[in-house]
């Protein structure tokens, strides 16, 4: 993995086993900068897009019942009399 500030080869310090992933501690061999990986299996990416997909569309689905709530209130006051539109 190339270094993220001067795009030279890294070399990693420490891989610990996290439950289903590894955690990597790197180094740059030139700058000596660091920074930290996490390796997900493939499967397991899809995994966490396809959770993260099915929870934004929660969002995206509660907020469509609520923009259906206020045009049936506005629609209501406005049959009522109450609003001119
Ligand atoms: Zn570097």
């Amino acid at each position: 993995m190339k270094c993220k500030k001067c795009g030279e080869k890294t070399r990693t310090k420490e891989t610990t086993d996290v439950q289903s992933y590894k955690y990597r501690r790197r180094e740059c061999v030139s700058c000596g900068s660091r920074f930290s990986t996490r390796e997900y299996s493939v499967e397991e990416i899809r995994q966490i897009e396809t959770q993260r997909y099915d929870e934004r569309l929660e969002v995206a689905k509660a907020e469509i019942r609520e923009l259906r709530r206020f045009q049936e209130a506005i629609e209501s006051i406005a049959l009522g009399g109450r609003l001119q539109l």
